[in-house]
């Protein structure tokens, strides 16, 4: 854990007391790599979180909310797009002796969870896993996008109701050189 990333933070001031909280406020510059191919947080952009770290059995409840603006791709048309969205957060971080025992009881899933280090809560995985895991798998400019004309490319949107190509079959020429062709050979 790199104490001096600004997603490393310090629950000193939380009690290890059951039922104790803490409210924890900031606007953070996004890392690089909070997002997929298509969509995604580009990095240093501002990314809002409020949280309330809740003191629990097993560890400290990290819960909230996190802020962003999206910038990608629309897959359908590939136009720009770019979408805020607010997403919760809610994250058991174990204290490392409790995940140990969990782990050691073969709870596969506590193995992979966070642990408290020195006092401190790296908030970066939990809140990248907050966005990404939200992320559409195909974004899209709007839900009926309807894409690009298969023939010259452009954006139907952009596009004018009438637009069209000749239909040219290219199957239809092939076929009708096919048959004079043999017409040609049962003549000769
Ligand atoms: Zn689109
Ligand atoms: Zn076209």
């Amino acid at each position: 854990m790199d104490l001096r990333s600004p997603y490393v933070i310090s629950i000193v001031e939380l009690p290890r007391q059951e039922g104790a909280s803490m409210n924890w406020e900031a606007t953070l510059d996004a890392p690089s790599d909070m997002g997929v191919e298509m969509i995604g947080v580009p990095a240093g952009s501002p990314v809002r979180v409020a949280l309330t770290l809740h003191s629990v059995s097993e560890g400290v409840y990290v819960s909230g909310t996190v802020s962003t603006r999206l910038v990608g791709q629309c897959a359908r048309c590939l136009r720009d797009i770019a979408e805020d969205v607010t997403e919760s957060v809610g994250e058991l971080v174990f204290y490392p002796e409790r995940r140990a025992a969990l782990v050691e009881e073969g709870d596969e899933e506590a193995a992979a969870a966070q642990v408290v280090e020195h006092d401190h809560i790296d908030l970066e995985p939990i809140l990248r896993d907050a966005v990404v895991l939200a992320l559409p798998f195909t974004p899209l400019c709007r839900p009926d996008c309807p894409g690009l004309c298969s023939e010259c490319g452009q954006p139907w949107d952009e596009l004018p109701t009438d637009h069209h190509h000749e239909q040219v079959d290219s199957r239809f020429d092939a076929l009708a050189e096919l048959e004079a062709e043999l017409r040609d050979q049962e003549q000769q």
